[in-house]
């Protein structure tokens, strides 16, 4: 029997659930989806200044928004919990007793003053800055007397003077780092917490990780981590370093490219589904023409060595583009579930909403289905379809004014209108074709000024439907209006 795959996604809750997090995240699950292996998330909360419940709570929202559903970790539990952190401190001491008393890492007093000292002292003679060993070559048990009587203290990884270390990886091949330019890094801090490298390597032993795919600005931590999986007797994992996302400027992505959290999109009124296959292409390709895939589809493809090594470029338009498409292919309800709180939000419409106001948003919304490719979009669609009077933009204006050579005409279209009982589409158009019949006039001529009075704009979706939604009081109004503002009085 060939062993499970067991991955995890170990966020430190800090903030939101970024874009990279996301996309790492998101390799991870459908790595052990398509190995039927285990999804294990952990909270590396050990930062107790910068770790937050809220943040947690964020990020746990955010991944089961983007429907990837851990088998083992918070909220759940597992057979290898807990899964935050700061709840298995015990073992992180036990490892550092054992890798104390093996002589695999030393008590290190150099205060923080010291180091600085000596980092700028590097800096400044050209050379790399790198823990210079002083207290590696204490005697242990005089080290030991020091703990004891109270004085401050860290504890440093012994790393091997010579050698290399190399990294087998999934995605980049084999990495050689000679051991003499890795420093003896801390494990444990002053206050006695964990670093991350330590506490990650101590889990992922213990939470027996098969494979550790992560974003490759981990690259430098790993021969440190494999150094210390060898130091604890542990079997080591395979390592995948996923490649970087960069903005359209080639600069690693962050807030300057706009929106960098997930839960951001999701506002804006991205579909969860889109931010999954747009995620799954940073850094990944099933081939060079298909981008469209839906969940199932990527778990059945997805594979590392598919993922590419070189830097992925986040694509605003084609993220928005990928939105339109599967927008339009929602169904009708849930497409106007999703549609009609963006309608809310504006203030277009105000709760509680009754139940025929809801369907009519609902209508609203429906009508500009194929023009909208985020839902944040959606109110400045459908504005006109609120309040009594509209403002005319400029092209608009243009075709209002063309009213003017057929002031009759127009006159009498108001007439009809008005007198018409069955102000539906079908009605509305039935009553236009036969007027159109009997005044030879061209339906564009008649149509583009009525549009321009009624909407405000120079485009809208079908007219009729328009109207129809529009309602008969307001819509014969705001002909009228558009008429008067072009010198044409209905009254007269
Ligand atoms: N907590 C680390 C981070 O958020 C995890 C890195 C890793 O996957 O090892 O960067």
């Amino acid at each position: 029997m060939t062993e499970q795959i067991r991955v995890r996604f170990a966020p430190s809750p800090t903030g939101h659930l970024h874009i990279g997090g996301a996309r790492t995240a998101l390799f991870n699950y459908l790595y052990a989806r398509r190995q039927n292996g285990v999804f294990v998330l952990r909270i590396e909360d050990t930062d107790a200044e910068r770790s937050t419940d809220e943040s947690v709570q964020m990020i746990l929202h955010d991944l089961k928004w983007l429907g990837m559903t851990w088998d083992e970790g918070p909220e759940i539990g597992g057979p290898f919990g807990p899964y935050f952190q700061t709840q298995r401190l015990d073992l992180y001491r036990e490892k550092l007793e054992f890798l104390l008393e093996r002589g695999s890492a030393y008590y290190c007093f150099c205060s923080a003053d010291t180091l600085e000292k000596k980092r700028e002292l590097a800096m400044a003679t050209g050379q790399q800055p790198k823990y210079d060993g002083t207290c590696r070559r204490l005697n242990p048990a005089e080290a030991k007397a020091r703990v004891q009587a109270g004085e401050p203290y860290v504890v440093r990884l012994k790393i091997p003077d010579a050698g290399s270390t190399i990294i087998d990886d999934k995605i980049r091949g084999k990495m050689v780092f000679e051991n003499s330019v890795l420093d003896d890094y801390v494990l444990s801090r002053t206050n006695g917490l964990p670093t991350y490298n330590f506490a990650a390597v101590v889990d992922d032993a213990a939470m027996k990780i098969t494979h550790i795919i992560r974003g490759d600005d981990h690259i430098s931590n790993t021969p440190r981590q494999i150094i210390l999986y060898q130091a604890l007797g542990e079997a080591l994992p395979a390592f995948a370093h996923v490649p970087m996302i960069l903005g359209s400027d080639k600069t690693r992505l962050s807030k300057r490219h706009g929106a960098t959290s997930v839960g951001a999109y999701a506002d804006e009124g991205f579909l969860p589904h889109t931010m999954v296959n747009y995620l799954a292409l940073l850094g990944w390709a099933f081939d060079d023409k298909t981008t469209l895939f839906t969940p199932a589809q990527l778990i059945e493809k997805f594979s590392l060595k598919k993922v590419s090594k070189n830097p992925a470029v986040f694509d605003p338009a084609k993220l928005q583009w990928m939105n339109g498409v599967y927008i339009r292919q929602l169904p009708a309800e849930e497409y106007v579930a999703r549609a009609v709180p963006f309608i809310i939000q504006a203030g277009l419409l105000h709760e509680p909403l009754s139940e025929e106001q809801r369907a009519w948003a609902g209508r609203v919304a429906l009508l500009v289905k194929e023009h909208v490719k985020v839902f944040n979009e959606l109110p400045r669609h459908v504005q006109y379809f609120f309040g009594e009077t509209v403002e005319l933009d400029d092209a608009a204006g243009e075709k209002l004014a063309l009213a003017k050579e057929r002031a009759e005409l127009f006159k009498a279209l108001h007439q009809k209108m008005s007198m018409l009982e069955s102000f539906t589409h079908a009605g509305l158009e039935e009553m236009m074709k036969a007027f159109i019949a009997e005044t030879q006039v061209k339906f564009g001529d008649l149509v583009h000024p009525l549009r321009a009075a009624v909407t405000g704009r120079a485009n809208s979706p079908g007219i009729f439907e328009v109207l129809e939604l529009l309602g008969k009081e307001r819509a014969i109004k705001r002909l009228a209006a558009g008429l008067a503002s072009v010198g044409i009085n209905i009254a007269d």
